[in-house]
């Protein structure tokens, strides 16, 4: 059997003919720059983010750049954020000239430590940067309480956590993902939960002000055309990924089950390694978060080997991450040292991403568990 780590042609086959015909009315129509379909997504992601404003924007990227330019950050301003990420949440930081400023991960939920931040503000510190990685939210009271504290702005990094909930329980759901802080950065690159057909993101807000400004910022800072209050940059969403993304909102919520339900699944059946495999460890939830499972992320210490080994079976997987951010070379500038982080460098060495995405059949991920316990009978 070969099980591919993601797939997605099988989805696009189950909506094809709603996706020709929502473009082929773009084609009609001819207005391919912020036409009526961006305002359209705008309103309903701000609706499920449960905020009062969106902004579409090129991709997830650029939300977080956008995010740093609105909020003033620059030139020798510090920003506080997890080593253990993908590479554009510090690459956006240090492209505005700011510093990024890294603080170590839970081991438990792989999120950035809240309790580690404090100890890493200066009085140049401007912003955090909280990831929601792998569709978790993280701990967000404790951040928050500092963040106040201090006076510091929170820019969530929400590109892969598009409806994860902080804390829900039976009286209530949590908050989502990109509405607890200042400003909240989705993206809709193509593996994510709701994937476009290219690249493209949203910033989420309640801030009208900010709202406003980045609508600016995302056409060169022009108000009216060809009047410039701010240097901006061009990045806009289309308005045929828009269009696309219209379409695929309707499936999200969908989706995003099957995606548990496949998580839960994995938990069932690999459940009995984990007390005869030393350091084998399974996701874990906190505080019942809805967690969206954007991606699905074991831990082990014999990592590359497992990965070998699912490969010759013909099983996908991937590595997020396999390099802690402090240690690229691009931020050598910045002086870390191997050591200054020991659990995201742990985690880079363990982690293995196995294949989630909404189509994969029971068949397939019984294969995938199947040898998984093979490769700890040899
Ligand atoms: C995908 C992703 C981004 C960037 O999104 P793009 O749309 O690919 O630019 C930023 N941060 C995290 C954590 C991501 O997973």
């Amino acid at each position: 059997m070969r099980v591919p780590f993601f797939d997605l042609k099988a989805q696009f086959s189950s909506i094809e003919g709603e996706i020709k015909a929502a473009l082929d009315q773009v084609f009609q129509n001819q207005q391919f720059i912020l036409g009526p379909e961006v305002e359209a997504l705008e309103r309903t992601i701000a609706q499920y983010c449960g905020t009062k404003y969106s902004i579409g924007v090129a991709s997830g990227s650029d939300a977080l750049l956008l995010s740093l330019m609105a909020l003033g950050i620059g030139s020798g301003d510090e920003v506080i954020l997890p080593p253990f990420t993908f590479f554009a949440t510090a690459g956006s930081v240090s492209r505005i000239g700011a510093i990024p400023v890294f603080v170590d991960i839970d081991p438990d939920t792989l999120n950035i430590d809240p309790f580690k931040i404090e100890e890493k503000i200066t009085p140049k510190t401007k912003a955090i940067i909280p990831v929601h990685l792998f569709g978790q939210c993280a701990d967000m009271g404790p951040l928050l309480e500092i963040a106040r504290a201090k006076n510091l702005f929170v820019i969530e990094d929400a590109a892969q956590a598009l409806g994860a909930e902080y804390k829900p329980n039976l009286h209530a759901p949590g908050r989502r993902a990109g509405q607890m802080g200042d400003l909240g950065c989705l993206s809709f690159y193509p593996t994510k939960n709701l994937g476009a057909f290219g690249d493209a993101g949203m910033i989420v807000t309640d801030d009208r002000q900010l709202a406003e400004k980045i609508r600016l910022l995302r056409t060169h800072g022009s108000q009216p055309k060809y009047f410039h209050k701010w240097v901006g940059i061009n990045s806009r969403l289309d308005t045929i990924q828009a269009t696309i993304l219209l379409v695929k909102f309707r499936y999200l919520e969908k989706w995003t089950g099957e995606r548990q339900k496949r998580a839960r699944r994995y938990g069932e059946l690999l459940q009995d390694l984990l007390p005869s495999v030393p350091g084998f460890r399974l996701p874990t939830t906190q505080y019942q978060n809805r967690h969206i499972f954007n991606q699905y992320v074991i831990r082990v210490p014999e990592r590359n080997r497992l990965r070998e080994f699912l490969t010759e079976h013909g099983i996908g997987t991937d590595i997020y991450y396999p390099l802690s951010l402090h240690l690229q070379e691009c931020f050598s500038s910045l002086k870390y040292h191997r050591g200054d982080f020991p659990i995201s460098e742990k985690a880079s060495e363990e982690v293995l991403a196995l294949p989630i995405f909404p189509e994969l059949t029971e068949d397939q991920q019984t294969y995938i568990v199947d040898r998984i316990k093979a490769f700890y009978k040899r």
